[in-house]
């Protein structure tokens, strides 16, 4: 199948956020292809890049250095006409739904903005029509959600909401990130298999997640990020029955004793315990996820030491270069890729 979303080497660096200046690597030179239709799983603790590729594919952040296309086209050089189209084809929904509404607007507004920008010729009955179709498919009742502003709605008619629209504008790409976090059990399982229907209608999703066992049941592939860069990617099946990454070992690896330190050093690997396949529902209990995050700062911390200070400022260029050099990726079988130690 064609490729439809491309990003090749793509790298962002941002300016870190403490004091002490410098430059945070958020994306190093990741490449992959999204084709029609495909689910990619986008994994990788807190920090590790997942919604910079989200922003960097709808456009919310540009790439410091390398490109993404759309069907073959640079998404940052699109016109104010083109990028209106791109945004018809390609759309998100995050993690937090509450934040995509006006509070003060009742939720239809959302739709109304749709039918302004998009289809002003489409009549009113026409497009009423449209909207129940699409509310329909994210089972949702018309009669439950129209004309209720978004605080007397759950979280997860807000998401679905939000799926329903990017429906409306029939997109190509959705951008879902960490959507099933807020929601609760049963409304997990339901948007998880909505988006299983999407994807059989030819709809391509970036699902962007921290639980590798929701990766696992919607995904064609797996993307495993850490530290800005794959290490670890392809058919999600082959990944999942036979991680070769250490890095992808510890988080598919059962965490039974959520205080334990983790052992880290900085730009290495994390350390991790015998391989075990169980999937870890446990991930995304937040003490660890607190202590990843502290990992995450100590890498930020070293990367500062090395690009900070007026001495760095001469060979700072070679030194970003060098900061930004992922790791090898090799070919372990078709299909999954598999990237050299750090
Ligand atoms: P994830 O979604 O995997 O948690 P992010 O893509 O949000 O990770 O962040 C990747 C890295 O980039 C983190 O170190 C984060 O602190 C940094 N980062 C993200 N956005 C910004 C920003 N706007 N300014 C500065 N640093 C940022
Ligand atoms: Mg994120």
């Amino acid at each position: 199948m064609s490729t439809l979303i491309k990003f090749d080497q793509v790298s962002k660096l941002y300016p870190a956020t403490s004091r002490a200046g410098g430059l945070t690597p958020a994306l190093r030179k990741v490449s992959f292809e999204l084709p029609p239709g495909e689910v990619i799983s986008l994994i990788g603790e807190s920090g590790s890049g997942k919604t910079t590729i989200g922003k960097v594919l709808l456009r919310l952040a540009r790439p410091t250095s390398g490109t993404v296309t759309f069907g073959g086209k640079d998404i940052t050089a699109y016109s104010q006409r083109g990028l209106r189209d791109y945004y018809r084809d390609v759309q998100g929904v995050f993690q937090d739904p509450f934040s995509s509404y006006n509070p003060i607007y009742r939720v239809d507004r959302v739709y109304d903005m749709v039918r302004g920008s998009y289809f002003p010729k489409v009549s009113d009955s026409e497009w009423s029509g449209r909207v129940e179709a699409a509310l329909d498919s994210v089972a949702l009742n018309p009669g439950d959600v129209l004309g209720k502003y978004p605080h007397q709605l759950s979280g997860g008619q807000q998401q679905r909401l939000l799926i329903a629209r990017a429906l409306l504008l029939e997109v190509k790409v959705l951008v879902a990130d960490e959507i099933i976090s807020m929601l609760d059990a049963s409304t997990r399982v339901d948007v998880l298999n909505l988006l299983v229907k999407l994807k059989r209608q030819g709809l391509a999703i970036l699902f962007i997640t921290h639980d590798l066992s929701l990766g696992n049941y919607v995904s064609d592939r797996t993307i495993i990020l850490r530290h800005g860069a794959i290490v670890e990617m392809g058919a999600t099946e082959k990944i999942f029955a036979n991680p070769r990454h250490e890095y992808t070992r510890m988080l598919l690896s059962a965490v039974p004793e959520l205080h334990s330190k983790w052992q880290h050093s900085p730009l290495g690997p994390v350390a991790v315990a015998a391989p075990a396949l169980a999937l870890a529902p446990a991930l995304a209990q937040a003490s660890m996820l607190d202590e990843l995050t502290h990992a995450e700062q100590v890498v930020k911390r070293d990367l500062r030491a090395v690009f900070g200070g007026a001495r760095a400022v001469a060979s700072g260029k070679s030194q970003v270069a060098l900061a930004l050099e992922p790791p090898q990726l090799r070919e372990y079988e078709p299909d999954h890729l598999v990237a050299d130690p750090e």
